[in-house]
């Protein structure tokens, strides 16, 4: 269910989805969009809980994965064995790289080695890290959303070719990002504060849906009714 938008009578686009649903093996599952006060959104099922994950899976779309998480690895330039603590996506140079969850930027610069960087830091437990940017989209300080674009894959600093080498610190510890994910926090849900102003923005939108589930039963019935005739 989403929203149509209207010039004039004449419609000029699609506005946001309202309300999803998704039956699997009889279960059916809903999400609502949700507007806060201060204008963010967010995707809840009726209970108020969260449908999104607190971090992304990725923070780019990538092509492949040139390097993964390893404490032992050769080093591709310093030929040594040094650990490798993230995953390197490589990717064509330009590609967005995203904040993987929302948060603040707790660094952002230059250095010879990361080329150019962004630091992030989610809550009190979990930092991520993006390195080799070509650019960078934030500054130091600056609150960011998930999906956000906080710069573009690059080969800065010291790199073979264009990629995006990204950290996951879990209490200043890093930790293997693609398998990190399964032990993670979903996405808060609605607090205590938001609780009577979420169902009431939802009791539409639960009423429309309904609506449209009672007339496609209703179709059904009539299908059904007209075959048994013939
Ligand atoms: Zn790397």
């Amino acid at each position: 269910m989403y929203e149509e938008q209207f010039l004039d009578d004449e419609k000029t686009g699609n506005g946001p989805i309202l309300a999803a649903q998704f039956t699997n093996r009889g279960e059916t599952y809903t999400a609502y969009r949700y507007t806060y006060a201060d204008g963010s959104i967010g995707y809840y099922n009726e209970e108020g809980i969260s449908m999104r994950k607190a971090f992304l899976r990725a923070p780019l779309d990538f092509s492949r994965i040139s390097s993964g998480f390893n404490l032992k690895r050769l080093h591709p330039v310093f030929k040594t064995t040094r650990p490798h603590r993230g995953i390197d996506y490589a990717a064509s140079q330009g590609t967005p790289v995203y904040a993987a969850g929302d948060g603040r930027v707790v660094e952002a610069g230059y250095t010879k080695a990361n080329g150019n960087y962004v630091f992030i830091n989610h809550g009190s437990s979990y930092t991520t890290k993006y390195l080799h940017l070509h650019k960078r989209a934030v500054r130091k300080g600056q609150k960011v959303k998930q999906q956000q674009t906080i710069g573009w894959v690059g080969s800065t600093g010291y790199a073979t070719g264009p990629h995006l080498h990204y950290e996951f610190l879990v209490n200043g510890v890093h930790r293997n990002p693609r398998t990190v994910l399964k032990s993670l926090p979903k996405a808060k849900s609605i607090d205590d504060g938001n609780k009577d102003r979420f169902l009431a923005q939802i009791t539409g939108f639960q009423m429309q849906l309904a609506s449209y589930n009672n007339q496609r039963s209703l179709a059904k019935a009539t299908q059904a009714n007209a075959s048994s005739t013939l």
